[in-house]
């Protein structure tokens, strides 16, 4: 029996001995977190606390200490761009409405893709290190999110996905919320694929299953017979690691012309963090400073 633990944490899992790898997590913490921090309506949590949930099963996935990946979410929808960023099990996402109000869907849910849009663009970025940049962009098949993740590690990954992601609700709180990810590898058996599609309506609606049960015991209820095996335990958290240090940095390469132009407006820049609205101000004498180091 795998041991439970309480709290928001990824777990990554393989079935039938490597021919199925996946990951299942609770995000329940981090979506109300950014509920909060983005005084964010019913359907506009759901639609960050989904990305977020997404994009922090991409970031595990990430092996460098330095790499991180930044999920960009364009759809034509009244939220406008959402980003989400994941640094291993740092999560933070933005939206640019988070006030978003929307009348619930025919059978009863948020319409998250009334939210997102039904048309518009995943971009996935995948920073690593060094190296060069991977981004991989593709069209929105629905703004539901899940089905985009999904779309996107079929289409951009070459890697045939299950995806579920689930924000529950009621009034501000988020009761819960959570993800999982299935992948069938290279050499996975027919009757296995059989298996999870027969399946498939059991994690369906995963926030739901998730405020019935603990996450180790629906892993374990879900796959019987198909052999889970834990592989690793990643907790997450909402963390924005904003700085003084990096707003100057951002300052300073904005460039010459345009801090002169902060500056000839006499009076103290204000720099506010869309992930964490925690707000820098500039003296002009700091601006000026800043001025200095400049290259172009
Ligand atoms: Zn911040």
């Amino acid at each position: 029996m795998i041991e439970r633990k309480s709290g928001d944490e990824l777990l990554r899992f393989t079935l039938m001995n490597g021919q199925v790898r996946g990951m299942l997590c609770e995000t329940t913490a981090l979506c109300q977190r950014a509920s909060d921090l983005h005084n964010a309506t019913p359907v506009c949590a759901a639609a960050m606390g989904r990305l977020m949930t997404g994009t922090a099963m991409l970031g595990v996935m990430m092996k460098g200490e330095d790499e991180y990946v930044n999920v960009t979410i364009r759809g034509d929808g009244p939220m406008g761009t959402l980003v989400a960023v994941a640094n291993h099990g740092d999560l933070k996402v933005t939206a640019d409405n988070p006030r978003v109000q929307l009348p619930l869907r025919e059978d009863g849910k948020l319409d998250v893709g009334g939210a997102v849009g039904h048309q518009g663009r995943m971009t996935v970025m995948k920073s690593l290190g060094l190296r060069e940049p991977y981004i991989g962009q593709i069209e929105l098949v629905s703004g539901e999110l899940g089905i985009d993740f999904a779309n996107y590690y079929t289409v951009s990954e070459q890697q045939p996905s299950l995806v579920a992601l689930g924000v529950l609700t009621s009034g501000d709180a988020v009761l819960k919320a959570g993800g999982l990810l299935l992948q069938p590898l290279p050499g996975c058996e027919d009757a296995t694929i059989d298996q999870l599609e027969l399946r498939s309506p059991m994690f369906a609606d995963i926030s739901r299953e998730l405020s019935f049960a603990p996450k180790e015991e629906l892993l374990e209820d879900w796959f019987r017979g198909m052999e889970p095996e834990l592989l690793e335990r990643v907790p997450l958290r909402y963390r924005c690691g904003c700085s003084r240090d990096k707003m100057e940095r951002a300052l300073i390469s904005l460039g010459r012309k345009e801090l002169q132009s902060l500056i000839d407006d006499g009076i103290p820049a204000e720099l506010g963090c869309h992930f964490c609205h925690s707000t820098y101000s500039f003296t002009v004498d700091e601006l000026k400073d800043l001025l200095e180091q400049a290259t172009h």
